[in-house]
C-alpha cells in the first residue's frame, strides 16, 4: 500500500484532473472534521439542555406563582369567614348578655316587689358588695351579677312554712290578751296542732326551745341578711347548730307560750329588723 491517495476529477469536456494527498493529512483531517462535530454534538446538546432547563424553571416558577395566587385567595376567604364566625359570636354574647340583664332586672324588681332592697355599694367599688349597677355590658359582671341574686335569693325566706290561714298580720294590732295596741313582729297562721312546719330557706338553727311569749321556738339564720322564726310549736325537730335546707320539716304547731289556740307565729328578720312576712309567703288572707 502507497503512502498517497490519487483522486481523479473527470470534467464535462473529457478533461480530468489528479489530485495526490497523503494518506496520513486524509486521516488528520478526518480527526480533525471528527472532533469538530463532537464539539458541535457536545455545544448542541449543552444548549438543548439549558434550554429545556431553563423552560422547566419558568413552568416551575409559573405553578408556584399560581400556587400562591390559589392560597391568598384561601386566605382572604377564610379570613372573611372568621370574621363572620367572630361578628356572630359577638352578637351571640350581646344577646345572652341582654337577656341576663333582663332578667336579672326582673328577678331585681321582684325582690324590690316583696321589700327586700339589694345592698348599694357606697364605696364605689362594686367588686366589694353584691351590687353592680344593671344593666352591664361584661358578660363576666352580668354573670357575677345573676349570680349574686341567686346567692340572694337563696337566702331569701319565701313561701309559706306550714299550712293553714292567716289568722293575725303584721304591724299594729289590738293584744289578743290584754286589749291594748301591739306591735306584732309576724303573722299568724292557723291549723291543728301538729301541721308540719318547714324551713322557708336554707340556713342554720341558731336557737331552740321555750322562750317567754314565743312558747317553743326555733331561730333559723339564713347567711348575713335574714333570719326566721317559728313560736308556739308543740314539737322541735331540729338541734342549735343544725343546717337546714328550704323545705326540710323543723317542728309541728303546736299552742305552746302566749297563743290562744293552735297556729304558728311566723317572723323574718332582716338584719335584725322584723319586715312583713306576708308578701314572701303568698298566703290568701
Ligand atoms: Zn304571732
Amino acid at each position: 500500500m502507497g503512502k498517497k491517495i490519487h483522486i481523479i476529477i473527470t470534467g464535462e469536456n473529457s478533461q480530468s484532473r489528479s489530485l495526490v494527498v497523503r494518506k496520513n493529512r486524509m486521516r488528520s483531517a478526518a480527526i480533525a472534521v471528527g472532533v469538530l462535530a463532537l464539539v458541535l454534538v457536545a455545544s448542541l446538546y449543552v444548549s438543548v439542555s439549558s434550554l429545556l432547563e431553563q423552560h422547566s424553571r419558568q413552568q416551575r416558577v409559573a405553578d408556584l406563582e399560581s400556587r400562591v395566587d390559589w392560597l391568598s385567595s384561601q386566605n382572604r376567604e377564610l379570613l372573611t369567614e372568621v370574621n363572620r364566625y367572630q361578628s356572630e359570636k359577638k352578637a351571640l354574647l350581646s344577646n345572652a348578655v341582654n337577656h341576663l340583664n333582663e332578667r336579672s332586672s326582673q328577678i331585681e324588681d321582684i325582690l324590690h316587689k316583696v321589700g327586700i332592697e339589694l345592698p348599694v355599694d357606697e364605696s364605689g367599688e362594686s367588686s366589694g358588695g353584691p351590687y353592680i349597677e344593671v344593666p352591664v355590658d361584661s358578660p363576666d359582671d352580668a354573670l357575677l351579677f345573676s349570680s349574686q341574686l341567686i346567692d340572694i335569693i337563696e337566702q331569701v325566706p319565701l313561701g309559706v312554712p306550714c299550712e293553714g290561714y292567716l289568722s293575725s298580720s303584721f304591724g299594729r294590732r289590738r293584744d289578743p290578751f290584754n286589749g291594748r295596741t301591739a306591735f306584732h313582729s309576724g303573722i299568724d297562721i292557723a291549723h291543728y296542732v301538729g301541721t308540719k312546719v318547714k324551713a322557708t330557706a336554707s340556713g342554720t338553727v341558731v336557737s331552740c326551745g321555750s322562750v317567754s311569749g314565743y312558747g317553743k321556738m326555733i331561730k333559723i339564720s339564713h347567711g348575713d341578711r335574714f333570719t326566721s322564726v317559728f313560736g308556739h310549736l308543740d314539737k322541735i325537730m331540729v338541734k342549735r347548730g343544725e343546717q337546714v335546707a328550704r323545705g326540710d320539716v323543723i317542728g309541728t304547731m303546736g299552742n305552746t307560750g302566749r297563743s290562744t289556740g293552735p297556729h304558728l307565729h311566723y317572723e323574718i328578720r332582716d338584719q335584725g329588723r322584723a319586715i312583713n312576712p306576708y308578701s314572701l309567703t303568698y298566703l290568701k288572707k
